[in-house]
Formats: structure tokens, sequence, C-alpha cells
């Protein structure tokens, strides 16, 4: 699809583990302020791919670029652009022996270089916007996993990032804590953050996303506006995905 002002380009990206050829000549374009959701059966390589797009995979081939910048192998340069492009794992990934502020508070003081006085400031005010201002002194062993993800978001978005990544955010919690996430993460949409979003919350992909993109074996088989790929899937391998998810 065509874009308008683009964000996160990805162009003849390849990448193999092995003999398996994980990312075949993936083209992506994301725009600023939209709001990308890549869905597609286990193991086609949506992970590869959210990884690939902050260099927690190197790929083979093809160029990915982060607002006008190539994304540099390794160093300064990397850590700078990187933090451009928050991510959000299914595993929350929060540190237990740090407070919920310290989580929050951690990258902005090494790698933003922010005074911690300012750091903590910048951190209540997200924990406030994710709805979680009276857990700041916690552990994240005392919250519940809707709220350790809440925790997570208000972590990247602690970087002032340009862009959100977030791989099956929801996937690892129990039904009850899914919406809590969603609401948080429908609200960042809503305000504009440009999002990539691995979900099979088709509801989700539904309300939120500007374009679907499904993936298979490796390939982008179609990218289309959700209400385009929801009523008329175009191929095969889509139609017999949705027929088992909806
Ligand atoms: P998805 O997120 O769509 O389920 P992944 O990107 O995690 O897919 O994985 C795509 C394929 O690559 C799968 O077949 C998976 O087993 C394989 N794979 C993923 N990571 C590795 C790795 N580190 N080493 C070898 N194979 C891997
Ligand atoms: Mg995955």
């Amino acid at each position: 699809m065509a874009v308008v002002d683009p964000l996160i380009e990805l162009r003849g990206v390849n990448k193999h583990y092995g003999t398996l050829h994980v990312l075949q000549s993936i083209d992506l374009t994301v725009g600023r302020g939209e709001v990308v959701v890549v869905i597609g059966p286990s193991g086609s390589g949506k992970s590869t791919l959210c990884r690939a797009m902050n260099r927690l995979e190197t790929v083979e081939s093809g160029e990915i670029v982060i607002d006008g910048q190539a994304l540099p192998e390794e160093g300064k340069a990397l850590a700078r652009l990187r933090a451009e492009v928050g991510m959000v794992f299914q595993s929350f990934n929060l540190f237990a022996h740090k407070t919920v502020l310290a989580n929050v508070s951690l990258a902005q003081i090494k790698v933003r270089k922010r005074k911690k006085e300012d750091a903590d400031r910048r951190s209540r005010e997200l924990l406030d916007r994710v709805g979680l201002a009276a857990h700041a002194d916690k552990y994240p062993a005392q919250l519940s996993g809707g709220q350790q993800q809440r925790v997570a978001i208000a972590r990247a978005l602690a970087m002032d990032p340009k862009a959100l990544l977030f791989d099956e955010p929801t996937s690892a919690l129990d039904p009850e804590m899914i919406n809590e996430v969603l609401e948080v993460m429908q609200q960042l949409a809503h305000e504009g953050m440009t999002m990539v979003v691995v979900t099979h919350e088709m509801g989700f992909a539904r309300s939120a996303a500007n374009r679907v993109v499904f993936m298979a074996d490796g390939k982008i088989v179609e990218d289309r506006a959700p209400e385009d790929f929801f009523t008329a899937p175009r191929s095969d391998r889509a139609k017999d995905f949705l027929s088992k998810i909806l």
C-alpha cells in the first residue's frame, strides 16, 4: 500500500535460520501515525519480522530504515536508533528485583541520560496514564499479568519512541486481563502513536488497525485495510487462517 509519510521501511529483507528462509524478500512500509497489525499462523515469521525492525535479529540482506536513517549494524548509532523503536513482548520482561517505578525509570537514566528525579517524574506520569499510579512502589510479582504488561508499555513509552512494536502482548494473559491492555493500546493508537502489533486479537485489528499484514511461510501474503481483509481475504492461506480463528 502507498504510504504518505514513512517512518519504518523494510526493503527486500531476507533472513534464514539454517535452511529455513524465515523472512523472504520482505517489503513493508509503516507510515507515521499508522497502526499496522501483523497476523498469521504460528511459525510464519511475525516475531522475527518485529525483532528485525530494531535489530534484535540481524538480517542477511535488504534495508531497514527508521525515520530516514538506515538501521546500523551495531554500536552507539544502533543503540540510539533502537531507542526510537520501543518493543513490548509477550512475556513483559520486567526486572523482578526492581520496583515498578525503577523499571520504568531505568532506561531513561541509562540510555536517555535523564536525572533520576526527572526520570521518576516522567515514570509517574506514564504510570498514571496506564492506570497504575498507585502501584509505583510495588514489585512486579505483586501485580497481575495485565498490570505488569501495562508497566512494560509505560517503560517503552518512557523512551519517547517514535514507534512501538508489540509482539503478542496479550497472549500470556488470562482472558479477563486482555482488555485492560488492549484499551491502553487502543488509546495510544488514538493519540497517533505509530504501532506495529503482532496479535491474534481480531477485534483490536478491526477497530484499531489502519492496515492488516497477513504473513505465511516467511512472506507477506496480504497487506490491506482491515475491512477488506476480514470481509474478502484474497489468498487461500488467509481464508484458511481466518476460517480457523473467527
Ligand atoms: P511467529 O512469530 O510467526 O510464530 P517466528 O518468527 O517466531 O514466527 O519463527 C519463524 C520460524 O523461525 C519458526 O519456524 C521458528 O521455529 C523459527 N525460528 C525462530 N527463531 C529461531 C532461532 N533463533 N533459531 C532457529 N529457528 C528459529
Ligand atoms: Mg511469534
